[in-house]
């Protein structure tokens, strides 16, 4: 029949402001980067997103580029949002971006105001909505001044495309700089979308965690879990399917011995701590301030897993000390 969604799927997530906004974000949020594509069969991915909403998380992030091919993971997503969540408009958050390649020629990437306004477009099309709630600036475009990207941004908030701004992967300096003509133009940077799990610290070294905080900008950050790396999944080898088998974004060549040692000994302190590795690594990015863990899935149970995260999400400092020791801190 129908999809229906649960009755209790608020009572177990966390909800916390993002940055110093009035919006709301799941402690978990769910990404549609993999296994969204035309390779992934329409029920997997329709069955990962009721999981998702069906345990409070309310956040789904898409970027115009992702598949494959490109733009058919906002298809999916927007035929889900025509079949599964027709009444559920107003419960979700839906997120896209546009700065990767999209499209052939000079306007097809990176951040001036014809790719930024058209792709915007492009987006809403293919999701079947008349607007996102929160629009990105996917990546730093140094060839375009920042002011031109930030007024696209501006002029897709003003003009209805989307409710907030955001930008990812900007680096302290120009976050810093986003965030000053943003707020010049009336339009906040409500959020950052950086990667960060125990394995990748740059936005630590580079300061930007103190500079969201100061700036009162949100922060949800990518691939929490290593493409998967933090998870059970790899600890003795690597499995058939797994993203590592599938020559994508996930070299299974930095699953050395070393690797592997180290990620037995993360999985200790994690049992230790009555959780799975993937909980364990959602909670130690949601340690330091970050509004949201941005997880994605193969399946609807690791969904389950992951969103189990916020049964706890305190460290000793035992804990830390011995996380940072197994990830090479
Ligand atoms: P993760 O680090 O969460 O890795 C997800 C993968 O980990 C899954 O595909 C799955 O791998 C595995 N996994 C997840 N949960 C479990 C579990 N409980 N047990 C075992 N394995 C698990 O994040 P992603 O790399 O998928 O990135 C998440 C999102 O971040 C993207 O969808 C996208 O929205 C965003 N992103 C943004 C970028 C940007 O530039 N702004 C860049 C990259 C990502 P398997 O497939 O092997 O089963």
């Amino acid at each position: 029949g129908p999809y229906r969604a649960a009755a209790n799927r608020y009572a177990t997530m966390q909800y916390r402001r993002c940055g110093r906004s009035g919006l709301k974000l799941p402690a978990i949020s769910l990404g549609l980067w993999h296994n969204f594509g035309d390779d992934t069969p329409h029920q997997t991915k329709r069955d990962i997103c009721t999981t998702a909403f069906d345990h409070g998380i309310t956040h789904f992030d898409l970027a115009n580029n992702y598949g494959p091919k490109p733009g058919s993971a906002e298809s999916a997503f927007g035929q889900m949002l025509r079949e599964e969540f027709a009444g559920y408009r107003d419960e979700m958050i839906i997120s896209s971006k546009a700065g990767y390649l999209m499209w052939p020629g000079p306007y097809g990437e990176m951040g001036s105001r014809k790719y930024m306004i058209a792709s915007c477009d492009q987006s809403l099309k293919r999701l079947g909505v008349d607007y996102v709630d929160i629009f990105y600036s996917h990546r730093f475009d140094p060839d375009t001044p920042l002011e031109e990207t930030m007024g696209a941004l501006d002029h897709i908030v003003r003009s209805g495309r989307a409710l907030y701004a955001g930008i990812s992967s900007y680096n302290t300096d120009r976050t810093r700089e986003a965030a000053r003509i943003l707020r010049d133009l009336g339009t906040p940077c409500v959020i950052h979308q950086p990667s960060y799990n125990m394995l990748n610290r740059w936005v630590e070294r580079d300061g930007l965690l103190d500079t969201l905080e100061d700036e009162g900008i949100g922060s949800i950050a990518f691939t929490p879990l290593a493409q998967g790396l933090l998870t059970k999944k790899y600890l003795g080898g690597v499995p058939d399917g797994s993203r590592a088998t599938q020559g994508k974004s996930l070299d299974a060549g930095v699953i050395t011995p070393e690797m592997t040692q180290a990620l037995n000994g993360l999985n200790d302190i994690a049992e230790a701590r009555g959780q799975t590795l993937a909980q364990m690594a959602i909670a130690w990015v949601l340690r330091a301030g970050v509004t949201t863990a941005l997880i994605g899935a193969s399946k609807p149970e690791q969904v389950v897993d992951c969103a189990g995260a916020v049964a706890n999400l305190t460290f000793t400092d035992d804990e830390l000390t011995r996380i940072d020791a197994l990830s090479g801190e």
